[in-house]
């Protein structure tokens, strides 16, 4: 039995499943959906106070277990378990989501929250402490990163809970956090990839100047083949005195960001940066 495959930890205490259920303030018209249910200890909870729940379960084995729990019962009505892999199952419709899932899908999984539509009310999700604390770091505080920025450009993220490991059998190697995860609704009308793409160059060293992180080896070169797919697009013409360098260097003291550091940067500085960017048709993606 390998319980390391598959991240198995199961909750063993009822009163913190219980805990976990509770902080997503179910309604009873809420679909849920429950990722890696397990042997279903949330996911009976989740069944009191939901209308419906799918749940996206790997490991057959297991799917077998919690079908066996409410086989029989009216609960079963309301369950539909997917046996596959989340990362690539298609998804319903759902209002929340629930999991405690292995913590190797942990950025996959709330990648894949964050871009799925229509977006979902509330996503209460455990987490490895630590990967916890980056998603809701805030900046000039140690543990800002790109993670957090990427996070909380559309969603508001909170930690909610703190579970030691002896709550689960068998115990995993790390603590773990609760964390609640709010998106914004609309969603900032930002393309992810931009965002991102900027912030994979900015706090590539988050205690440097955003200015050197952008002199870095292939960084310029890969922002001029951009630029110069970009006008191509656009039917811009492409000036053979152009300074790519130059152009960058410009935005950056123009909108005064030559010397930040992203440790210190918020979501609102790097936002503005992008726009800068995209003003002259300079694209991360
Ligand atoms: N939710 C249960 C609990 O709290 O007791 C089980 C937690 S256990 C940490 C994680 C569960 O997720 C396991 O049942 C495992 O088989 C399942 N799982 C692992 N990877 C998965 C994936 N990619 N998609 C869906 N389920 C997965």
């Amino acid at each position: 039995f390998k319980t390391e495959r598959f991240g198995q930890h199961i909750l063993k205490s009822g009163q913190v499943a219980q805990n976990i259920v509770d902080k997503a303030n179910l309604q009873p018209t809420d679909k849920v959906l429950e990722v890696g249910p397990g042997t279903g200890n949330l996911t009976i909870k989740i069944l009191e106070k939901a209308k419906h729940v799918t749940a996206v379960e790997m490991d057959p084995r297991m799917a077998a277990e919690l079908t066996k729990r409410v086989q029989g019962k009216p609960e079963q009505k309301k369950l539909d378990i997917i046996i596959g892999d989340f990362v690539k199952a298609d998804l319903p419709y759902f209002d929340v989501c629930i999991s405690n899932t292995p913590y190797q899908i942990s950025s996959p999984l709330v990648f894949r929250l964050l871009s799925h539509r229509p977006i979902c009310r509330t996503a209460i999700l455990m987490f490895q402490r630590e990967f916890a604390l980056r998603l809701t770091a805030k900046p000039n505080t140690p543990l800002w990163s790109r993670l957090s920025a990427n996070v909380q450009l559309y969603a508001k993220v909170d930690n909610v809970l703190s579970v030691g490991k002896n709550n689960f059998i068998p115990p995993p190697q790390v603590e773990s956090n609760v964390v609640r995860i709010v998106p914004y609704d609309p969603p900032p009308p930002v393309k992810f990839e931009e965002f991102d793409g900027l912030t994979r160059i900015i706090f590539s060293r988050r205690n440097k100047t955003v200015h050197a992180n952008f002199m870095a080896k292939d960084v310029l070169p890969l922002i001029e083949q951009n630029w110069k797919t970009w006008c191509s697009e656009n039917d811009k013409m492409i000036d053979n005195d152009t300074n790519i360098k130059e152009m960058v260097e410009k935005v950056l003291t123009d909108l005064g960001y030559s010397d930040s550091r992203a440790a210190k940067m918020d979501i609102n500085d790097i936002l503005k940066l992008l726009s800068g960017f995209h003003d002259i048709g300079v694209h991360f993606s």
